[in-house]
């Protein structure tokens, strides 16, 4: 079955997004760590790889029957295992995607939720795209799945253009100077380094257009 358009987006398919971004978060680990070495404190790979292994337990222990249930048991699993700031960002991304989904998940349900999801992590981390955070690469992934939507594209294909925005957009990170979070501290010197959240961003787009192809 072709699980990511036709009929919607069912639970295996969020499962499988998930388990799709620990895989990959785990294959980066270093990458991420590097990342926060230079503008942070060295542990958002550690920090996300930890993270997505508990979802996958949470899952193991208590199956999510619906794809709102993976949401927020994976969101809430995130805001409680991880200590640092993108645990509690990207927890409440996912809880209130889950909570403002609508059943069937059709690509215009996901944009709507995802889009929502998004919103959360700027009013938390009270920042905007621009900041240098996660944010640089998930407002780009959320305006394509928009843009998607309202010209009818199949939902592969809108998950695909979404991972590209989202790495153009930690890609363009580099040559910021970060308002929020720990790189904030270091004011000019965090110029000229990717920002680690937006590098895990792009990761975690890259397992949704990876699942759903
Ligand atoms: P910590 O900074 O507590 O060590 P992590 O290293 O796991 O946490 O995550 C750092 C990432 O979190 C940053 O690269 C950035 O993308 C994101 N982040 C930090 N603070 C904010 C914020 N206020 N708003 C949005 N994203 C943020
Ligand atoms: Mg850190």
């Amino acid at each position: 079955m072709d699980r990511g358009t036709g009929e919607g987006m069912d639970t295996a398919f969020f499962l499988a997004w998930f388990e799709d971004a620990g895989r990959l978060v785990r294959l980066q680990r270093d990458r991420l760590t590097a990342l926060d070495a230079a503008i942070g404190d060295a542990d958002h790979g550690a920090n996300l790889d930890r993270g997505f292994t508990e979802v996958r337990q949470a899952f193991a222990e208590w199956p999510p029957a619906t794809p709102v249930q993976a949401l927020v048991s994976a969101g809430t699993t995130l805001i409680r295992r991880v200590g640092g700031a993108s645990g509690p960002l990207y927890g409440s991304a996912f809880r209130q995607m889950g909570k403002s989904m609508d059943s069937p998940v059709t690509l215009a349900v996901f944009a709507a939720a995802f889009e929502s999801g998004v919103r959360a992590v700027e009013r938390l981390g009270k920042a905007a795209q621009g900041d240098k955070t996660m944010l640089d690469a998930l407002v780009p992934a959320s305006r394509e799945l928009t843009r998607a939507v309202q010209e009818e594209i199949a939902a592969r294909e809108a998950f695909e253009r979404a991972a590209r925005a989202a790495e153009e957009g930690a890609r363009a990170t580099i040559p910021l100077r970060a308002r929020r979070g720990r790189a904030s501290y270091l004011g000019e010197r965090s110029v000229g380094h990717e920002d680690p959240g937006a590098a895990s961003a792009a990761i975690i787009m890259a397992a949704l257009a990876a699942v759903a192809s």
